[in-house]
C-alpha cells in the first residue's frame, strides 16, 4: 500500500508498538494500585505528559488530561464552554470546524445559548475582520480549529485570540489542534498565546488510536469534570488509565518532537512540493485549495477538472494507493466537501476534490507511483 492519507490516520512508530506491548503483556497492572505505583506506572503517565507538553511547546504548569481521542476532548471543551456561556452571553466558532466540534456546538445551540460562526476567506483562513466586528464583552466561549483537516490551512489563532481578549478578557478559548500537533512546531507560549484548551489525538502523529486528550492551560475558572467516578486524573476524567495508550502516545510525542527539532518537516514539504509540481504540470487546470495560505507541510487538497473524486479514489485504491476525498468521516458519504463550498468553490469543483496527506515516511517514489497509476489509467493527458 502506498499510503497517502495521513490526515485520516497514521502508521504507529515501531517504538510505539513496543512500548504498548510491554504494558499489555507483562506490566498490565492498574496504575492506581500499590504494586502499579511501585512498578512506576505513574511515572509513565508523567513522562507522556511531559513529552506532549514538549511537542506543543506548553508550559510545565499546563495540565494534560487523557481521553479516548480528540472527539471526546472536543466534546468536553465545547460542553464546558457552552455551560459557561448559557444565560451569560454567547459562543463563537468558525464555519470550518471538524464535526466533533460543530455538531456538539449545534447540539447546545438554542435561543438561550446563541452561537455565531466566523466565515473563511477564499483561501480557507478564518476572516479576522469578521471576527473583530462581532466580538464583544458578552462573548464567553470561542472554539477555533488550528489546522484544517482537509485543506491543511493553518489558522491565525494568535491574532484571533488577541482580538477576543481585547474585548472579552475572560472568554474561554479552545482550539482543536488535532491536525497540527506533530506536523508543525506549535510553541504554545508564542504562537498560541491566549489559548486555554487544546485537543489532540495520538493516531494523527504515529501514536495509537483511542488515546488523545485535552490540554488545560491558563485556568480561567474551574473546569467541570468530564467523567465522574473513581477520581483518576485529578477527578477530571475518571476511569482506569489506559497505560498502554498513554505509554504509546508518549513515545510518539517524543519522536515527533525530535523530528520537528531537526526540522524534518522540510522533507515532508519537499515531497508535497514535488507532488504539486507534477500535479500542475500534468493538469494545467488543477485547483489546490488554500495554496496561497499558510498550510501544513504534508497536505494538498486538490481537484482535477472533469475527474470525479469518487472514481479516482476507488481507482487508486484498487491499485494500492490510498488517498481520500477529504475528511475520513465524510469520505464514505457521497456529499462533496463542505469546506470547498464555504471557500466559494462550485459544486463541480467540490466533487473533484481529493486529499493527499504525507507523513515522515512518505517518499518521492510514493509520489511517482501515484502518477504512474494515473498514467496507466490514461488519466494524465
Ligand atoms: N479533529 C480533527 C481536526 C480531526 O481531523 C479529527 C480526526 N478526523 C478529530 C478531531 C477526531 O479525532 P479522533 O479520531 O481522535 O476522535
Amino acid at each position: 500500500m502506498i499510503y497517502l492519507d495521513n490526515n485520516a490516520t497514521t502508521k504507529p512508530f515501531p517504538e510505539v508498538l513496543e512500548a504498548m506491548n510491554t504494558f499489555m503483556s507483562s506490566r498490565y497492572w492498574s496504575a492506581s494500585s500499590p504494586y502499579g505505583q511501585m512498578d512506576g506506572l505513574d511515572k509513565i503517565v508523567e513522562s507522556a505528559t511531559c513529552s506532549i507538553l514538549e511537542l506543543v511547546g506548553g508550559a510545565r504548569e499546563d495540565r494534560v488530561i487523557f481521553t479516548s481521542g480528540a472527539t471526546e476532548a472536543n466534546a468536553w471543551a465545547v460542553s464546558e464552554g457552552m455551560r459557561r456561556a448559557k444565560g451569560r452571553g454567547w459562543a463563537l466558532s468558525s464555519e470550518i470546524e471538524h464535526p466533533s466540534v460543530s455538531e456538539t456546538i449545534d447540539y447546545y445551540h438554542t435561543k438561550e445559548l446563541p452561537v455565531r460562526h466566523i466565515p473563511v476567506t477564499r483561501d480557507g483562513v478564518i476572516d479576522l475582520c469578521a471576527l473583530e466586528a462581532i466580538v464583544d464583552s458578552d462573548l464567553c466561549f470561542a472554539t477555533l480549529i488550528l489546522a484544517h483537516n482537509e485543506t491543511g490551512v493553518i489558522q491565525p489563532l494568535r491574532e484571533a485570540a488577541a482580538l477576543i481578549r481585547k474585548k472579552s478578557p475572560e472568554c474561554l478559548i479552545h482550539t482543536d489542534a488535532t491536525q497540527a500537533i506533530g506536523k508543525i512546531p506549535i510553541a504554545c507560549e508564542e504562537v498560541l498565546n491566549g489559548i486555554d484548551l487544546l485537543s489532540f489525538s495520538g493516531h494523527k502523529f504515529q501514536g495509537p488510536k483511542g488515546i488523545g486528550g485535552l490540554i488545560l492551560r491558563n485556568q480561567r475558572g474551574e473546569i467541570q469534570p468530564l467523567i465522574r467516578g473513581g477520581g483518576q486524573q485529578d477527578n477530571y476524567r475518571s476511569g482506569t488509565l489506559n497505560i498502554p495508550g498513554i505509554a504509546g502516545i508518549g513515545v510518539a510525542a517524543k519522536k515527533n518532537s525530535d523530528f520537528l527539532h531537526h526540522n524534518q518537516q522540510r522533507l515532508v514539504l519537499e515531497v508535497r512540493n514535488q507532488f504539486e509540481v507534477l500535479l500542475k504540470s500534468s493538469f494545467p487546470g488543477v485547483i489546490i485549495l488554500g495554496s496561497s495560505a499558510e498550510r501544513l507541510p504534508n497536505t494538498s487538497f486538490f481537484g482535477i477538472p472533469d475527474i470525479n473524486a469518487d472514481d479516482l479514489v476507488y481507482c487508486l485504491a484498487a491499485e494500492g494507493v490510498a488517498v481520500s476525498k477529504g475528511s475520513a468521516c465524510a469520505s464514505s458519504s457521497i456529499k462533496p466537501s463542505e469546506v470547498a463550498g464555504l471557500m466559494r468553490y462550485s459544486y463541480d469543483e467540490a466533487v473533484s476534490l481529493i486529499r493527499f496527506s504525507a507523513s515522515w515516511d512518505t517518499t518521492p517514489d510514493d509520489v511517482v507511483e501515484f502518477f504512474s497509476v494515473l498514467k496507466k489509467h490514461k488519466l494524465v493527458p
